[in-house]
């Protein structure tokens, strides 16, 4: 069938009419679904363990628990170094990334590619850094072709720190973070390599160690499964060494006190978050029990799904990728830039007439974009729930289509159903 025979509102003589909806009605009724890329959706496993009464905050099971978190964290990013957990969100836990490995006048290099390292950047300037930012091409991820120029000319050793994100949670680009190394070890550069994980931390593929990576940072509220409201950060026996001179050092977000040896509660320097821990401890029982690299590989499946989405769906005047290389797509969020299509109005009759909450464009192409977060607790019905009412709206908007997003997003789907796996014990009724 050639895309412009498309049409599946064509009416089939075998069925009824379609059934008209009285005005006023809607079909948002049921269970709404928010497929933004954060906070993404919190299992029921998470929110059931966050009731719980306050326990004793000084000794015994919850410090205990603690410490285990605290422990367990360093393996989820590959790394022998400290893991710290912050009260606060990402932009709390940039702060802490900062102000415990800089000093004021330090040169920072911020590697943009949408836009959220350049919000870290701006974080830094204002704690006065010298802060200096080198784009990515438009549409496309960082070149670490042009960050070894950069590091090139800065033969006195200048730049203190490099600042990037793996995902790009505005632009979906996901940032090739080994190749970023490679281009500062061939210049043989001392900079931290500091790295955003917040929309990519337990989506995709992230070693610290083996990457050379020197402080990585990361929230609750997207692939870890939590509520917003916990800050992750890791650092390298680098970083460490960094923090022992840094000028910017503030009393709350100190990592001396933090990295433990006093009074537990200096590990958050005060009251644990304790409702938020016992959420933290059931996603991590979830990602043990899955394994981190399953959900890397259900991640990517998901995200392939998406794609095939999207792309069926691209057409003159309407739909496309925001970011052009299809390998620099990200597997925890996509963009969609709408072309024609009005995407204030996709995304309110998406949330007010069936319940799904899409991720606004956000900057210059609020109105001409929007994003589908496909991060964490996420299965195929929640999924292809998304992709086909996304379709269903556009039907009703009248937007061009070059096919069905939903009939490809199945098709990608099936090729990780294991027909030949399945058992069916149990599977009949009485
Ligand atoms: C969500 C996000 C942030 C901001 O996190 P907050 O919890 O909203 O402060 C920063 N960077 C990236 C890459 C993100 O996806």
């Amino acid at each position: 069938m050639a895309a412009h025979d498309f049409d599946p509102l064509a009416a089939r003589s075998d069925l009824p009419a379609a059934p008209i909806l009285p005005e006023g009605a809607t079909l948002n009724a049921g269970r709404p679904l928010t497929s933004i890329p954060g906070p993404s959706v919190i299992p029921e496993r998470v929110l059931a363990a966050m009731h719980a009464p306050m326990p004793n905050i000084y000794e015994g099971a919850l410090v205990e628990m603690s410490e285990r978190l605290l422990a367990e964290l360093p393996q989820l990013a590959f790394t022998d170094g400290e893991a710290f957990i912050a009260i606060a969100n990402g932009h709390g836990a940039w702060e802490m990334a900062l102000t415990n490995t800089l000093s004021r006048g330090d040169r920072v290099l911020v590697l943009e590619s949408g836009r959220f390292a350049v919000g870290w950047g701006n974080q830094a300037a204002m704690l006065g850094c010298e802060v200096e930012v080198l784009a990515a091409p438009a549409r496309r991820g960082v070149d670490p072709a042009a960050l070894e120029e950069r590091l090139r000319a800065d033969g006195g050793h200048a730049i203190k720190a490099i600042l990037v994100v793996q995902i790009d949670t505005a632009s979906s680009v996901v940032n090739d973070i080994p190749a970023i190394r490679r281009a500062i070890d061939a210049v043989g550069h001392p900079a931290l390599l500091m790295v955003d994980c917040i929309a990519s931390f337990a989506c995709m593929e992230f070693r610290m160690d083996a990457w050379g990576v020197d402080v990585t940072v990361s929230g609750s509220q997207k692939g870890l499964m939590v509520p917003p409201g916990l800050g992750f950060v890791w650092a390298s026996q680098k970083a460490i060494a960094a923090h022992r001179e840094a000028g910017l050092r503030t009393a709350y977000w100190d990592w001396t006190a933090r990295m433990g040896g006093g009074a537990h509660y200096m590990r958050y320097c005060g009251t644990p978050p304790v409702t938020h821990l016992y959420g933290l401890r059931a996603a991590f029982e979830m990602i043990a029990e899955e394994g981190l690299e399953n959900i890397w590989a259900r991640h990517a499946v998901m995200a392939h799904a998406v794609r095939s989405a999207v792309a069926a769906w691209s057409a003159p005047g309407g739909l496309e990728f925001h970011i052009e290389d299809p390998a620099a797509r990200s597997n925890a969020v996509t963009t969609v830039l709408t072309g024609g299509v009005d995407a204030i109005r996709l995304r309110a009759l998406a949330e007010q007439e069936a319940g799904l909450t899409l991720g606004v464009g956000l900057g210059d192409f609020q109105d001409r974009a929007f994003r589908i977060g496909h991060m964490g607790h996420m299965n195929p019905p929640q999924l292809l729930g998304t992709l086909g009412t996304i379709e269903a709206v556009l039907h009703a908007m009248g937007a061009p289509m070059g096919g069905s997003g939903v009939a490809a997003a199945a098709a990608a789907l099936s090729g990780a159903l294991h027909a030949g796996r399945v058992t069916t014990a149990g599977m009949r009724g009485g």
